[in-house]
């Protein structure tokens, strides 16, 4: 399918803490590999998805080395259909950095934008720091939608993009 034959096209921006997995994820939906990422500028990628019949066009947004409050700007929020808020499962840090990530959202995204938060690298569960069920109540009460992943594994990430997409969908 080329990019110009598309029912919807939509635009996807990844955000979460610096090593959370963001780049890997993005890669392993869009060329189904896990490898170490270099570090680049603002990287975008492009998928696609049929889905229901439809073709689905995505433009997907990966920040890289600027994954700090701020320093990321409005232009990179604003005409985001869909975020994906990355944390590691295995790094509190990162999880208890989301409000901050929220608070950008709430300031610089469009206010129809759908969030999905991801919690990510389930396959080291053995070393996991932040529990299903706390995620699972800050999404709820976030009114956002989560899903855990593993980008090294495949785990869940094309059903990330195909939920994603189907939601953009139903609300477009
Ligand atoms: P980013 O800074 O959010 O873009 O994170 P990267 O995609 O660069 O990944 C950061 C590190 O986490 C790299 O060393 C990856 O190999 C590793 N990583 C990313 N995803 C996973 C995963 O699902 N499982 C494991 N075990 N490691 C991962
Ligand atoms: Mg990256």
């Amino acid at each position: 399918m080329s990019m110009e034959d598309y029912d919807f096209l939509f635009k996807i921006v990844l955000i979460g803490n610096a090593g959370v997995g963001k780049t890997c994820l993005v890669r392993r939906f869009t060329q189904r590999c896990f490898f170490q990422p270099k570090p680049a500028p603002v990287e975008q990628f492009r998928g696609s998805k049929l889905v229901n019949g439809l073709s689905i066009a995505l433009k997907i947004w990966d920040t890289a080395g600027q994954e700090r409050f701020r320093s990321i700007t409005q232009s990179y929020y604003r005409s985001a259909n869909a975020l994906i808020l990355t944390y590691d499962i295995t790094c509190e840090e990162s999880f208890r950095c989301l409000p901050e990530w929220l608070r950008e959202i709430e300031q610089y995204a469009s206010n129809k934008v759908i969030t999905v938060l991801v919690g990510n690298k389930i396959d080291l569960a053995d070393k996991r720091e932040v529990s299903q069920q706390r995620a699972a109540e800050f999404s709820e009460a976030q009114d956002m939608y989560y899903l855990e992943t593993s980008a090294k594994e495949s785990d869940n990430v094309e059903k990330l993009f195909l939920d994603l997409a189907c939601r953009l969908i139903s609300e477009a």
